[in-house]
Formats: structure tokens, sequence, C-alpha cells
């Protein structure tokens, strides 16, 4: 076999042309070599900004998908929701808007942002929260905290991070049943009834403490005593959260308590 003189030049050839193919780039190729990878790194992603659309479905599809604002997720409200993917993890969507978060302002480009599609409400009237739709929800939450190790802090409602323009996902939202779930932050029950009491015994901290301890929260505000409109905006947010039977912006004994038992 292959003793033809002719047929082993052809092969030698052909040898030399797939070798002269793998020595190199041709001029102006691009050759990235990604068999090393860094020890140190982590998820771009840090925060998970939950939203209510205000709309329906549809309309909420429509708004997320060809207007200038959008969401990485959307959950629908149909009986067995729909998880829609709008924007891919790796790429900014546009759902914080100016927003503030232990200081950090450029939410967009350091979240995941889920929109669930509710009536919302304002005032004293919201619409509520289907059981399926959390069901769903807890498990997109429990899949996207595992792969970006988001910390319980950073999983928060568009009212944390923008209290002065915002009170999605509102006052019937339930933290408390996520927080069940693993997901989020919470605060501890009995520390709280005692703080309670002692602040009705000895007295309310005054409202510079409550500045200081929200921002320690993670909230933007000013720690300058008064209890301004924009203090009662934030507290209104922390109490929609965390006490939201009264959301009323004042700092009251409960409020102080849950605050300090946060921490
Ligand atoms: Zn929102």
């Amino acid at each position: 076999m292959f003793t033809d003189p002719l047929f082993r030049r052809l092969l030698s050839v052909l040898f030399l042309a797939v070798l002269a193919g793998c020595a190199g780039p041709r001029p102006g190729e691009l050759v990235i070599d990604r068999s090393i990878r860094a020890k140190s790194q982590d998820s771009r992603v840090e925060i998970v900004v939950l939203h209510y659309t205000a709309t329906s479905n549809d309309a909420s599809l429509k708004i997320l998908s060809e207007h200038n604002v959008s969401s990485h997720y959307l959950i629908t409200d149909e009986p067995r929701p729909t998880v829609y993917q709008l924007v891919d993890e790796s790429r900014r969507a546009w759902h914080a808007g100016i927003s503030s978060w232990y200081g950090r302002t450029d939410i967009n480009a350091a979240s995941i942002g889920i929109e669930i599609v509710n009536d919302g409400g304002s005032g004293t009237s919201w619409a509520p929260w289907p059981d399926a739709q959390i069901d769903v929800l807890i498990t997109l939450l429990h899949d996207i905290v595992k792969r970006h190790q988001i910390k319980p802090h950073n999983i928060v409602g568009h009212s944390d991070i923008a209290p002065q323009r915002k009170v999605d996902p509102g006052p019937l939202f339930p933290w408390k049943r996520l927080a069940d779930a693993g997901l989020g932050r919470w605060y501890s029950e009995s520390k709280k009834q005692q703080y309670e009491r002692e602040f009705l015994e000895r007295g309310l901290p005054d409202i510079a403490w409550v500045q200081s301890e929200l921002i320690r929260a993670g909230y933007d505000v000013e720690q300058h005593g008064k209890l301004d409109r924009a203090t009662r905006n934030v507290v209104a947010a922390f109490q929609m959260r965390y006490r939201p039977s009264r959301y009323d912006g004042i700092p009251d004994a409960e409020t102080m308590a849950t605050l300090k038992a946060l921490h």
C-alpha cells in the first residue's frame, strides 16, 4: 500500500497543508486561549430587585420588551404562571432607575430585575398575590441566589432602593414567606419584642438614630435628625416590607424595634 510515488507525494503535500493550517492565526485573526481560568472572580450580579407591573400580562410583556424599560424576568399571574426571560442575565435590564442600596447607585449594572404581574395599588387598596405566582418566584429566586451567591440583604424591593419614587412590590407582598423559604433578610421576632418593651419603658431613640439604623440596613437617607418628608418615605418603605400593618412613615416603637432586630 501507498507505494506509488505520486500517491506518497500527494499525501505529504496534504500533511504539510494541514500543518500550516495549525501553525498559527492568519493576519488579523484573533486567537484567545481560554484554557486557564482565574481563581479570583465572582458574579457581577449582587442584587435582585422585585417589582410589580401594575398592569395586565399582555401589557406588561409589551412594555417590558418593546419600550425603554425592561427586566430580566417577567412572571405572569396566570393560574399556572409563565416565567419569561426578556434580557440575558449577563446584560443590563433597565428596571431600577434612580436608586441606591448600601451607597451603590448603579443598580441596573449589578442586579437582576424580576417584574411580577400584579395590579398594584395605592393608599389602602392593594392587589393580592396568588400562591402559585409566589411559588414560581421562590423557585426562580433559589436558582438565581445559588448561581450568583446573592446575599440575603441584597434581595430587595423597588421601594427599598427608590423609596422617594416607588412603592412596589407594596405592603401585601409576602416578604415573610420568602424569608421562611430562606430568601431575603428578616428580623428576630423575640429580639423585636424585647427591644419594643425596652423602648416603651425607657423612651424612643431620636430620629438621628432611626436614620443611622436605616443607613446601616442599606437605605438611602440623610442623617440630619429631622423627620422630614424624605425620611418618612424611607420609614414607610421599611414598614411596607417588615411591618406592613401600618406604613405611615412614623417611626413608632414597633418600627424602631424591628429595625434594631434586623441586625
Ligand atoms: Zn418597580
